[in-house]
């Protein structure tokens, strides 16, 4: 145990310490039951379309090991996800809670620190120091600004969320900020992410195709993490940066989901495979797209996909008048130089770069100059309403329509297509060797 002397005496002094081992603490703090707040993502509804004649050409049989111990060395069941960052220019408090007590420790000694039988813990980050609150109501130091927190039983509530697994709370000088983070079983990540990621009413097998997909994204990034640098401090963020992670729910469908497919992941050509997915591909043909060049083979499907072609955002369209375009474009914070001296005028606008696949890398805006823009740069003016890079435009009456293909960046798994092919009567294997073609399922080593 590396805590400070201040600290060790303040816990002894003041707490009653409990001889609970780390080891039980942790096995106590596996899956539970907790709010339910959101239901998933709205979707729009998919109808069935007669199969097409490819099944058979998309078996796929679990016939390989893969060796998740030996590449991510250290802790390789428990995944590291970043749920907070602040910054820590203000004083900044923390209250955690759980209906059980806690279980403190120093991350750099596998003993415990001290147990507390109280529900909330106060943390208090001032001046770039973690500071704990005792009992006696005074706030004290640290040592090394690093706090693990169990739950004694149960889960962790922390800014309205229950976590299982520990909360980890450290100060990283390099960000000067503050980081909380959630350590939690592999598994246990898997379940609680589909919560976020996909829709509960859908069938099982669909959720299947997603739990495989997300524990492979999941492992991709740990190992990625962990082999770039040993001292890396997590392995995802909790953000559609990663994979949307919103802790503890009680959806059966998806604990039964991460349950059937346990310890399932893709690899290709005996590596973990960096499996994408989006919500709907809006048909558009990985192997065509220009950034793709370099990818590997099974982020390059050539094989089209129209399965997803009656959801809403397999085609949709935006429209608006003119000024209020310009408006848009031009209150843009980071264009704002670039639009400097065009006036409030669009004299035309049009697409110069398109790649095989139709994604737009280049528009040109015609006012009192001509402005060059990326089509990233033109979708962030419109803050989420346009939901692809596979656009057109159409000037019309003092007006400029988009219309816009599929929603993300169609690589990988496509939600709304994969859905629809389980409707057809596919098992999540063919689902996945046809949305990541040339990959392997294979089952981690225990
Ligand atoms: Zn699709």
């Amino acid at each position: 145990m590396k805590f400070s002397k201040t600290i060790s005496f303040v816990f002894i002094a003041l707490f009653f310490v409990q001889s609970i081992s780390a080891k039980q603490v942790k096995k106590s703090s596996r899956p539970t039951s907790g709010p339910n707040k959101k239901a998933g993502r709205k979707h729009a509804l998919s109808k069935k379309k007669p199969a097409p004649n490819i099944i058979d050409q998309f078996e796929q049989k679990i016939s390989t090991s893969y060796d998740v111990i030996t590449e991510c060395a250290k802790h390789p069941k428990i995944i590291r996800v970043l749920i907070d960052e602040k910054k820590i220019e203000n004083n900044v408090n923390f209250s955690i809670k759980s209906t059980n007590g806690f279980v403190l420790e120093s991350p750099s000694s596998s003993k415990i620190a001290a147990a507390f039988d109280s529900k909330i813990v106060e943390l208090m980050v001032k001046d770039s120091k973690l500071y704990l609150k005792c009992k006696d109501g005074k706030f004290r130091h640290i040592k090394k600004d690093d706090l693990e927190i169990y739950p004694a039983k149960g889960h962790l509530t922390v800014n309205g969320k229950s976590y299982q697994g520990s909360l980890n709370f450290r100060i990283n000088p390099f960000s000067a900020s503050v980081l909380i983070i959630n350590k939690l079983d592999l598994e246990d990540y898997v379940s609680s992410v589909l919560r976020s990621e996909i829709v509960p009413s859908w069938p099982l097998e669909a959720h299947k195709v997603q739990a495989i997909a997300t524990r492979t994204y999941a492992i991709y990034h740990m190992k990625q993490a962990r082999q770039k640098n040993p001292n890396s401090l997590y392995d995802l963020k909790n953000s559609n940066i990663n994979q949307v992670y919103e802790g503890v729910h009680n959806f059966q469908c998806f604990k039964n989901a991460a349950e059937q497919t346990k310890g399932l992941v893709l690899t290709y050509n005996g590596n973990i495979a960096l499996a994408m997915f989006d919500i709907c591909c809006g048909g558009i043909i990985p192997a065509n797209m220009r950034q793709n060049k370099k990818s590997p083979p099974y982020l390059k499907r050539t094989q089209p996909c129209t399965f997803c072609s009656n959801t809403v955002f397999y085609r949709n369209s935006l429209t608006y008048r003119s000024q209020d375009f310009v408006e848009l474009v031009k209150s843009n914070p980071n264009l704002k130089r670039k639009f400097e001296g065009f006036g409030n005028k669009l004299g035309d606008i049009q697409i110069t770069d398109k790649d095989a696949a139709g994604v737009v890398h280049k528009v040109k805006l015609a006012g009192r100059k001509y402005v060059s823009l990326t089509g990233s740069e033109l979708l962030s003016s419109f803050k989420n309403k346009i939901k692809s890079l596979a656009f057109s435009v159409k000037k019309h009456d003092n007006k400029i329509t988009l219309i816009c293909k599929g929603y993300s960046h169609f690589n990988g798994l496509c939600q709304w297509g994969a859905k629809s092919l389980v409707d057809r009567g596919w098992d999540y294997k063919k689902v996945l060797n046809f949305y990541y073609p040339g990959t392997t399922l294979s089952r981690l080593k225990s």
